[in-house]
């Protein structure tokens, strides 16, 4: 079965979604930290639905709300109407926003994909301020329609205004300290408030806390109060793509609260509907500038998705596991830093949380004048594979797909932790030879 749900999936199914073609697997089962295969093998999930399930594959609590919801006899689709289940879903979520967000937010379910939010919130400051340029950042990643690929690093409209994220390895200043955010700041305005720049006032800044497909770059605290400071004494609303950096991953329920810095608008999708696809921009009622109908969509708040984010964001929050998600992380972080100073093709390790990258690198094909060596992706496809033969499934990001990326679920228990590490370290010692 196995083979035959591979080659015929290969075979009707566009090349297009790298990870599915790097990991030929056939999920069967899957519970917590392990998906088991149609050939019987088990694997340690540390893709977790590219950060989607926070409590890990069929949590109890998940599997429970939607039980309920299945068996009260509740509609399925109901539009965008009212519901207890929404309500619920709705209560529950205000109750973690950062304040003073929180006491004065308007929610938007979009859907059903976090690309979807981020349309919904373009669209709103673009309405709300009327005007259409943005800020965004190298590396960035923020979706796959149109105006989401134009807000994510790389892409080239020429109503974004492209600005530099801070990457301490990359930067020969060390741009994440003060001084670098300094810096930043100051260039920033300058674009900003000098006519001449070229740069009219945008709609909004988008930035991501911790980037995440761009390799797992944390934003310094510093520089992302910084860019709060610049852009509210500009009116310009911050959007917080934390579609990825949500729901504890990253040691704090959301990725801003690292540095207190609170955004006019919030993107949010992935592990908030617990396993299910949702999508929702939360946002400063001031901002909400939206006539009847100008937001429409079939599949926007499905109930099933509002049960088990619901039920995913209480169990977060009642059982901290952001904090367990801190704790954790800062643990693998630091055994990984001591791996990284035993192979030197480990250029750096980086991370928040859960939320955890290995950069992967040539020492040996440094350029005389480079800052750091180049990328390793044939190296980083190698450790994916290693780590797959021993049972560990990983995800590649970054510049070049050089970075190999962790992100298992916050349930994750300390012997999970170790096992984890363990392959890895063998996969990357096999990946060398
Ligand atoms: N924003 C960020 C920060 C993401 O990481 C992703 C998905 N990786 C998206 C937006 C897009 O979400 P989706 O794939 O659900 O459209």
């Amino acid at each position: 079965a196995h083979e035959g749900i591979l080659r015929r999936q290969s075979l009707r199914e566009s090349a297009a979604r790298t990870y599915a073609r790097s990991l030929p697997i056939v999920p069967v089962r899957a519970r917590g930290l392990t998906i088991e295969g149609a050939d019987g093998r088990r694997y340690l999930d540390c893709l977790s639905g590219a950060g989607t399930l926070a409590l890990g594959h069929n949590h109890p609590v998940v599997l429970e709300a939607i039980k309920k919801v299945l068996d009260s006899g509740a509609p399925l689709h109901v539009l965008d109407l009212a519901t207890p289940v929404k309500d619920a879903f709705t209560t529950e979520l205000f109750a973690t926003l950062p304040r003073p967000l929180a006491e004065d937010a308007r929610i938007q379910f979009c859907g059903p994909a976090g690309t979807d939010a981020v349309e919904a919130a373009l669209k709103l400051v673009r309405t709300a301020t009327g005007r259409s340029g943005l800020l965004a950042f190298t590396g960035a990643y923020h979706g796959m329609t149109a105006g989401a690929l134009e807000a994510s690093g790389g892409a080239t409209d020429v109503r974004v205004t492209r600005l530099p994220f801070p990457h301490d390895y990359r930067c020969p200043f060390g741009i994440g300290g003060e001084r670098g955010a300094e810096l930043a700041a100051r260039w920033t305005e300058s674009l900003l408030d000098d006519s001449k720049s070229g740069v009219p006032t945008p709609a909004a800044m988008i930035l991501e806390p911790v980037q995440g497909e761009g390799g797992v770059i944390p934003a310094p605290d510093e520089w992302l109060r910084r860019m709060r400071a610049l852009t509210a004494a500009r009116s310009i609303p911050l959007i917080a793509d934390e579609v990825q950096t949500g729901v504890g991953r990253t040691g704090t329920f959301w990725g801003v609260e690292h540095s207190q810095v609170v955004p006019d608008v919030m993107v949010l999708s992935k592990a908030i509907g617990g396993s299910l696809p949702l999508a929702v921009v939360v946002y400063r009622s001031d901002l909400d500038a939206w006539p009847p109908g100008a937001h429409a969509g079939t599949f926007r708040g499905n109930q099933l998705a509002m049960a088990a984010g619901a039920a995913t964001l209480a169990h977060v929050r009642e059982n901290a596991l952001a904090e367990r998600a801190g704790t954790l992380g800062a643990r693998m972080l630091a055994s990984l830093q001591g791996l990284a100073a035993a192979h030197p093709c480990i250029g750096d390790v980086r991370g928040r949380g859960l939320m955890i990258g290995v950069e992967l690198v040539e020492p040996d094909s440094m350029a005389p004048d480079a800052v750091v060596p180049p990328p390793a992706p044939r190296l980083a496809a190698a450790v994916q594979q290693e780590c797959l033969h021993r049972g560990l499934i990983v995800e590649l990001g970054g510049r070049r797909a050089g970075v190999v990326r962790l992100l298992p679920p916050l349930t994750l228990t300390d012997e999970q932790a170790v096992a984890v590490l363990d392959r890895f370290a063998d996969a990357l010692a096999a990946a060398e030879r």
